[in-house]
């Protein structure tokens, strides 16, 4: 079997790439190993994690409708097969789908494990009948898409399925009693609250001084007070786990650190402590392409690696391991194949934790503009000051904006407060068109929104933001 482009891995970024490549009119072969398309981000990833989000968020509303806005409701009653279940229909309806544009875009999918024999020659492994005789599969190009999985220690691997990582909380056996997050990044966060708010009794432990280390601090701020309430104070910051080991049905962790020291009992622990790509068992060694210390496949702004015929996009191809961005770097590398001059080079790439409040950024953050020594304005809006953040009795959110003070060019953003990743994509615009203050603080935004603030925080760069009193910093010509 032979097809001039062959995508190796069918999620976000392995079939954005397979159904350009065929929109645009090539020939491909979509190789992937399991039985659904869908990849990390819509089987065990994105989007289940958001379909559980979902129903965290209705519970937590009716908490503080309660405490706050006098309606009462009783006690949520939680039936954790019927939540699965409909967090699968999701996953199969979105699967499904998948499945259907393939085969409408003629996209052929070969159900195997691929490997490299050399860098024009796939040998697939797998029993699906789509297998060429030989099991082999050549091509002119291929685009390698194999994504990532969870890192798991080797302290961790205890061989207990108490101790899970996100695919396997994701999988919501039941709602445990106790149970332990370890690391305090984006996914661990996200299922914490999603438990948390079935009832378990979560703790969080991060061996770094805050949660979510890739963030800028004062966003951090509003979410880590708030899990601080709901989790009941049991967040340990600079705080290592020593050891796990399982004890009468129960995992014991020993901890190490300031936060916390000791050892406490858990009904499950969940390890989310990073991820890597999937390069190992490839065949990449049979190839010219290289892969870094961290095990990302090597490749330049083009998606292109140091072998000709071969391309890397998506989680492999290095950080920010995102859906988006993966799906990005595969129209790169379809353009690039197809002989147009593409390249990968985004000021914004943004960034959304789906926890409660949302946190999400897009280009320079503070920590970046410190690092590099960059003078930047930095405004901020409170929403303590938006008619609808009041409305909704979610005052702890704030917008700022990252201002080129010589241009005026809008650089960055962080917003924190509920909707924050909806906010967030004006600001992905502005800061791709090299907007000015000016251009935000001129289109009139709708009252009331949330989305106003945006508007507002770019008038305090003026000193004009109406419902806040900021002297001015900035002429407004
Ligand atoms: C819990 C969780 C929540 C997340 N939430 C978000 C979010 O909200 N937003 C966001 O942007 N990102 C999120 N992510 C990250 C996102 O899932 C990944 O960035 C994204 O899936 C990467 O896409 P990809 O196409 O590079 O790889 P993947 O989605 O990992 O897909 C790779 C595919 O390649 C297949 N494959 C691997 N090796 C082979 C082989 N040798 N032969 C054939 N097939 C192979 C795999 O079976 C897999 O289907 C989340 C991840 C997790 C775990």
């Amino acid at each position: 079997m032979h097809a001039p482009v062959v995508v190796l891995g069918g999620g976000p970024g392995g079939y954005a790439a397979a159904f350009l490549a065929a929109d645009e009119g090539l020939e491909v072969v979509l190789v992937e190993a399991e039985s659904r398309l869908g990849g990390t981000c819509l089987l065990r990833g994105c989007i289940p994690s958001k379909a559980l989000l979902h129903v965290a968020k209705v519970i937590s509303e009716t908490h503080e409708l309660t405490e706050e806005w006098g309606v009462s409701f009783n006690t949520p009653a939680i039936d954790v097969d019927k939540v699965r279940a409909r967090k699968e229909k999701v996953i199969e309806t979105l699967s499904g789908g998948l499945g259907q544009l393939a085969k409408r875009r003629n996209v052929k999918i070969v159900r195997a494990r691929g490997r490299f024999e050399n860098s024009t020659t796939l040998v697939l492994e797998g029993d699906d009948p789509s297998i060429p005789e030989g099991g082999k599969l050549t091509f002119d190009y291929c685009v390698i898409a194999t994504g990532s999985v969870p890192a798991m220690p080797p302290s961790f691997q205890i061989g207990s399925s108490r101790v899970m990582d996100s695919t396997g909380a994701l999988a919501l056996q039941d709602i445990p009693k106790k149970l332990l997050v370890i690391g305090g990044g984006y996914i661990g966060l996200e299922m914490g609250t999603v438990y948390a708010s079935l009832g378990s009794e979560v703790s969080v432990v991060e061996m770094t001084e805050g949660l979510l280390p890739g963030a800028d601090r004062d966003l951090v701020k509003p979410l880590h007070n708030r899990l601080k309430k709901i989790l009941d104070n049991r967040i340990y910051l600079n705080t290592k786990v020593g050891s796990i080991a399982e004890v009468d049905n129960q995992i014991e962790v020993a901890f190490e650190g300031p936060g916390k020291f000791g050892h406490e009992r858990f009904d499950r622990v969940l390890v989310s402590v990073g991820r890597r790509p999937v390069t190992q068992g490839l065949g990449l060694e049979n190839t010219l392409a290289k892969v870094n210390q961290r095990g990302f496949v090597v490749c330049d702004n083009q998606q292109r690696t140091e072998d000709p015929h071969l391309f890397a996009i998506g989680d492999v191809a290095g950080d920010p391991m995102l859906a988006h961005k993966a799906s990005h770097e595969a129209k790169v590398a379809i353009e690039v194949i197809l002989g147009r001059p593409a390249y990968f080079d985004k000021a914004a790439i943004p960034a959304v934790v789906f926890t409660d409040p949302e946190i999400a950024w897009a280009g320079l953050t503070d920590d970046q503009a410190k690092k590099e020594n960059r003078k930047v304005d930095i405004e901020v809006y409170p929403w303590a000051a938006s008619g609808r953040a009041q409305a909704l009795g979610r005052t702890e959110g704030f917008t700022k904006w990252l201002i080129d003070p010589e241009t005026h060019r809008v650089l960055g953003c962080g917003i924190v407060g509920p909707g924050a990743g909806e906010l967030i994509s004006e600001a992905v615009l502005a800061i791709e068109m090299g907007c000015e203050v000016r251009d935000l603080t001129e289109s009139i935004h709708p009252h009331p929104t949330l989305s106003e603030t945006l508007m507002n925080a770019g008038e305090v760069h003026f000193g004009t933001a109406t419902e806040i009193y900021k002297p001015k910093k900035h002429s407004g010509s």
